[in-house]
């Protein structure tokens, strides 16, 4: 992390680490309510209607958290 930090900085890019604890694949990305996720489960469904692959969920989400500390540098 800190040779990605170092490298990202170099070219003028922004570093972010989202929180450890931060509950990325237990969050829908499409309306945000939380639930208990089995991390067996592959696929993420919501009662929104969102149903999508479990890691492009968390992946949307740790984005979506990183903008946000981004902006509250
Ligand atoms: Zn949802």
């Amino acid at each position: 992390l800190n040779m990605l930090e170092y490298k990202l900085k170099e070219r003028g890019k922004y570093f972010v680490k989202v929180g450890k604890w931060y509950p990325s694949s237990q969050i829908c990305h499409c309306c945000g309510s939380v639930k208990k996720f089995d991390l067996k489960d592959r696929v993420y469904t919501c009662d929104c209607g969102y149903i999508g692959d479990r890691d492009h969920n968390a992946a949307i989400n740790i984005l979506t958290e990183g903008l946000r500390i981004l902006q509250s540098l």
